[in-house]
């Protein structure tokens, strides 16, 4: 489970994220929606603690993202605590960030080898079975500039799985794609869903939403403004907020 209370996040003078609470159940699928500029992003890293927080605490099962408590004091982790921690919440971006000097295969390797100190061995038998189950198993040798985005993506997509994290976000993880792209890759993802992995998805993909969310967020100028089951958020015609959005996106 992912529990955030009262988190407050500022940039300079600006605060982006105004107290926001939330929870999310362990295993469950959760579609964060917005406008431009609503804090999306921002929250999502913040789940992963690439940001550091102005106020709030942030749970993902029982431990406490990116501090330790003493007493009621938190202390924030060192860099390597941090990224322990991080080798659990597994995230993809809409760029996919893979290594480019390194094969499709290297790339999904490499975490599980040096992070989780697995052998080569382990590592690579792991790898291809995610391979096969992003349907590229063909694919191991060849360099990500010799595939196309989508095949992009759902390599980084089996390179997050690969360190078997309990909790996947998803940043608008098909929006960098050209239109006939974003299908394989959004399949790839709903066969993930209730898999038992806690996923967060921030995506504009009202239609795949509401096949795979558990649960929609609504969020605008850092705040959530609308938050429940999925059909009961994308249904509510008295949210007029909700409403013009999906306007803006159907
Ligand atoms: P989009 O749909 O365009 O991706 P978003 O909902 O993901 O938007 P965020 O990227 O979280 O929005 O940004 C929220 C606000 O925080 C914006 O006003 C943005 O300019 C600001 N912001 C985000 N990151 C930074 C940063 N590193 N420094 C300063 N301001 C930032
Ligand atoms: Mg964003």
């Amino acid at each position: 489970a992912i529990e955030l209370r009262n988190i407050t996040k500022r940039f300079g003078g600006n605060t982006i994220l105004h107290g926001i609470n939330l929870d999310i159940a362990a295993g469950s699928v959760t579609v964060i929606l917005g406008p431009s500029g609503s804090g999306k992003s921002t929250l999502l890293r913040c789940i992963n603690h690439l940001e550091k927080l102005d106020g709030g605490t942030i749970r993902v099962g029982e431990q406490l993202v990116g501090y330790h408590q003493k007493g009621s004091a938190l202390y924030e982790l060192n860099s390597k605590q941090a990224a322990a921690q991080r080798a659990e919440i597994g995230m993809v971006f809409q760029q996919f960030n893979l290594f480019p000097h390194r094969t499709v295969l290297q790339n999904i390797i490499d975490a599980p080898m040096r992070v989780k100190k697995q052998s080569r061995q382990q590592a690579v038998l792991k790898a291809r079975s995610l391979l096969q189950q992003v349907g590229l198993a063909s694919r191991e040798d060849a360099w990500p500039s010799e595939l196309s985005g989508g095949q992009q993506q759902r390599v980084a997509i089996a390179r997050a799985l690969a360190m078997d994290p309990g909790v996947m976000l998803f940043d608008e993880p098909t929006s960098a794609l050209d239109p006939e792209l974003v299908g394989e890759v959004l399949l790839v993802i709903k066969k993930l869903a209730h898999s038992g992995i806690t996923m967060v998805i921030v995506t504009h993909e009202v239609g795949f939403a509401r096949e795979v969310a558990d649960n929609i967020v609504f969020m605008e100028e850092g705040k959530i403004v609308a938050a429940g089951p999925t059909q009961a958020v994308l249904d509510d015609r008295e949210n007029i907020r909700v409403r013009n959005f999906l306007s803006t996106v159907l």
